[in-house]
């Protein structure tokens, strides 16, 4: 079969430090270590919008020294615990995430999964992408699946299609979920025939991952509206990241951008504790000023769950900034203009 614009865009990606220095025109010898222990690839669309050295598109997609003397955790999120088969992660009742696809159209420095995604042994087997399917049928308290790898959204058209079906299927799934940062890194990929595909499954909800306004461009606008045309509920998760989005003004133009743009923002994560991405990590206090200054200035809608992802795989709990305070009956209210409303509680029957 032909091959597609967006799977031509992949082969012309930049996999080696070498390619971009001679772009960029800096000495790639230190970050060959670094692209040795973890893969490096940006699709020419991404690299097209980084402007200089360093600057935020920069530092999410090209590999830094930082990353190598990094302690942190293999797997923080203890997946591996809770992976009763190896292309599942069941962690609450009634939903999973379904890892059908190893790799991603470009590698982002502060992943989660920094252990597996793009590696070798990340790419799932036939046999064990239908015994996920197996496990999701076998245990019928869950409703919700959620495709993620790696990209869900970097397998033809002819697989996602297959993987959906099969799944639809199965008599106890409400809803399906994909996650992908397709629209953010490589948005040819949303073409007209995925979408064509993708509306026969619904409810689909598709969560992408933009993290700052620059990514924000007339292609991505585009590919997240033929999804929205499609009727896909889309919705963003946005990882807070030092030096990247770090910033009230920042993610207050973020989150607009998207509204704009029919993309709901779902989640602000805090960065998880993952080796190799320290130098992304921010203050948890930084978090919660600038969810405060969302609150009241920008429409409620651009106000997403501020979520940290605890340790051992305790889960996602938000967190939230201290609104308010308790007086005997009385509530002292944080109000968004700064001051303090008294507010009288009714006592519990
Ligand atoms: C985040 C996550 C989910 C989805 O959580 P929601 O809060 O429903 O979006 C499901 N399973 C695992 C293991 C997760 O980490
Ligand atoms: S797209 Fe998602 S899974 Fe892939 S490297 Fe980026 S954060 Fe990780």
């Amino acid at each position: 079969m032909a091959q597609e614009t967006w799977q031509q865009s992949l082969k012309e990606s930049v996999t080696s430090a070498e390619q971009l220095a001679a772009r960029f025109n800096f000495n790639p010898q230190p970050l060959m270590a670094v692209e040795a222990q973890y893969p490096m690839r940006i699709t020419p669309y991404y690299l097209g919008l980084i402007e200089q050295v360093g600057d935020p598109i920069w530092k999410q997609c090209v590999p830094d020294l930082q990353e190598l003397d990094d302690s942190g955790f293999s797997d923080p999120l203890e997946e591996e615990g809770f992976s009763p088969t190896p292309a599942i992660i069941h962690r609450y009742p009634d939903r999973v995430i379904f890892l059908v696809s190893g790799s991603c159209a470009s590698y982002c420095r502060f992943c989660t999964r920094k252990r597996k995604v793009g590696c070798a042994d990340m790419s799932l087997s036939f046999r064990e992408l239908h015994d996920g399917i197996d496990y999701i049928a076998a245990n019928s308290q869950i409703r919700d699946v959620i495709f993620s790898g790696g990209d869900p959204l970097l397998l033809p058209d002819s697989v996602l299609q297959d993987l959906l079906e099969r799944v639809y299927a199965i008599p106890h799934v409400e809803m399906i979920r994909i996650g992908t940062r397709a629209p953010v890194t490589l948005p040819e990929r949303v073409t007209d025939r995925l979408c064509t595909l993708l509306k026969k499954f619904q409810p689909l909800y598709l969560n992408t991952h933009f993290n700052h306004p620059r990514e924000l461009t007339e292609q991505a606008s585009e590919a997240c509206a033929r999804l929205a045309d499609a009727g896909i509920v889309l919705g963003n998760q946005t990882v807070l990241l030092r030096g990247v989005n770090d910033q009230p003004e920042i993610i207050n133009a973020l989150f607009r951008g998207l509204l704009k743009m029919r993309v709901r923002p779902y989640y602000l994560h805090h960065m998880d504790l993952t080796r190799g991405t320290g130098h992304f990590r921010t203050s948890v206090k930084s978090g919660l000023q600038i969810m405060h200054s969302l609150r009241g200035p920008v429409s409620g809608l651009a106000s997403p769950h501020y979520v940290i992802d605890l340790p051992e795989g305790k889960g996602k709990v938000p967190l939230v900034p201290q609104y308010v305070k308790r007086e005997g009956d009385v509530l002292l209210i944080h109000a968004a203009d700064g001051s303090v409303v008294e507010y009288p509680d009714v006592a519990d029957r």
